[in-house]
């Protein structure tokens, strides 16, 4: 099944690196500009696919590796871990032009989340995969295999154990060979959960498609899984509406399966993607005490952020216009 792309001049491209309480007198002028160069790095990474007629797909994955593999975000190195000390990694893609979807949770030793999303999509019949079972399936489709110590850093440890110390909880022993991932993750903000990265894109044949890719939340308990790999919920592509990536507490966005929800008023309510998103995080998630935002793109090109906490690591680019990073609320 193909939906009809309208093949375009342009491109566009949103990418996120987690919603949360993130405010100016929290992060150093040195933190800030990590974290802004970092979105940069990331953001150009998949507006290089873009430009060059690259595959929105494409794009994504470009984007996400690279804030994978960058400890200052909640995904691959530099996840939060779980209240075992594990990290235990969820992501998510989808193809806006078939319906195609993959993600993976709970998985431990692949580099890459992202990539093992897509081979389940693109290398599978199924759709989702979790555990064993996808690590599994990873190393057999010869995906880059890592050490858990590769995912440690030393910030999200002590998250972990200010999270636990509050509840009350045993502190469980380091992963084997911990070793703090690089000196940039000295530069992160410390704080529990955010960090979670996503990336929505519109490529020059008109196709959208987003990917979600994270460690969680800190502390975590009992094989959780929040909203990322959730198709739907923090996770959702199609070329008859929009693409959507999602940030923030997931089991407030799995009940209202924030993602689908904003492209359902796209597609029947003939809504504005910013109009959606607004009415989805500002007025819904809000009603029911979520906290968290997304991203959106759709085919004609429209792009959109929303959110309901103080700051978002955020940024978009077109092929008309020039990039635009932001983290604090009263940034544009
Ligand atoms: N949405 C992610 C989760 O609930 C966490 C986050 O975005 O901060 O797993």
């Amino acid at each position: 099944m193909k939906l009809p792309a309208q093949a375009t001049s342009t491109w566009a491209i949103v990418v996120h690196g987690g919603a949360g309480v993130i405010e100016r007198k929290d992060l150093s002028a040195e933190q800030e500009s990590a974290y802004r160069a970092g979105m940069n790095r990331a953001i150009q990474a998949g507006a290089a696919v873009l430009t060059k007629g690259g595959a929105a797909l494409d794009a994504i994955e470009a984007t996400i590796q690279l804030m994978e593999d960058d400890p200052l975000f909640n995904a691959g190195r530099g996840a939060v871990f779980t209240a075992e000390g594990r990290n235990e990694l969820d992501a998510a893609i989808m193809d806006g032009q078939t319906l195609a979807a993959g993600a993976v949770a709970g998985i431990t030793r692949t580099r890459h989340p992202i990539s093992l999303a897509r081979r389940v999509m693109e290398k599978s019949s199924h759709v989702m995969l979790i555990s064993a079972g996808a690590d599994t399936f990873s190393k057999e489709q010869g995906l880059e295999q890592v050490e858990p110590a590769w995912f440690y850093t030393e910030r999200r440890w002590r998250a972990l154990e200010t999270f636990l110390k509050e509840k009350g909880l045993p502190i469980p022993p380091k992963p084997a060979g911990a070793r703090d991932a690089s000196t940039t993750a000295n530069l992160a903000h410390d704080e529990g959960k955010k960090g979670t990265v996503g990336v929505a894109a519109l490529d020059m044949s008109g196709n959208i498609a987003a990917g979600t890719s994270t460690g969680g939340t800190t502390g975590k308990r009992w094989g959780r899984v929040g909203d990322s790999p959730i198709i739907g919920a923090g996770t959702y592509a199609s070329n008859t509406s929009c693409a959507v990536s999602a940030t923030g507490t997931g089991e407030y966005f799995i009940r209202l399966a924030v993602a689908r929800e904003i492209c359902s008023l796209v597609e029947h309510k003939g809504m504005k993607l910013q109009a959606a998103a607004d009415e989805v995080i500002q007025k819904q998630l809000t009603a029911i005490g979520g906290d968290g935002g997304i991203i959106a793109v759709a085919p004609d090109g429209q792009m959109a952020w929303s959110f309901n906490t103080s700051g978002m690591y955020r940024a978009r680019m077109s092929k008309d216009q020039p990039v635009l990073i932001g983290i604090y609320k009263d940034e544009k």
